[in-house]
């Protein structure tokens, strides 16, 4: 069951608890808010939430935006058959990764 943390993520943008797809720990909505795996370790949810606010700022400014096929970045389209979600070297990673600690996410 998701629920809504308690502060102090209370600054952060809607924060829920889900159960993500396999592998997946977090995950930044273009509705602005930020999901992430309710198998994880609680000690790592800031991490977590910091690399997805990255996204989430991308996707504000207007860079970064994404449906069930495709991720736009800055008016290219990346096929999501075609990437391997969350990998350092795809652009909007590389802003997330270098601005937060090297945790594992999408
Ligand atoms: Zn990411």
């Amino acid at each position: 069951m998701a629920f809504k943390l308690k502060p102090p993520f209370e600054e952060h943008p809607p924060i829920y608890e889900r159960e993500l797809e396999d592998g997946c720990l977090g995950k930044g909505n273009n509705n602005g808010t930020i999901l992430i795996s309710e198998e994880l370790d609680p000690v790592h949810h800031k991490s977590i939430i910091d690399h997805e606010k990255v996204h989430i700022d991308q996707i504000k400014r207007g860079d970064l935006d994404y449906d069930d096929e495709n991720v736009y970045w800055k008016g290219k389209t990346y096929p999501r058959s075609k990437m391997k979600e969350g990998a350092p070297n795809l652009p909007w990673e590389k802003e997330a990764y270098s601005k937060t600690d090297d945790y594992e996410t999408l």
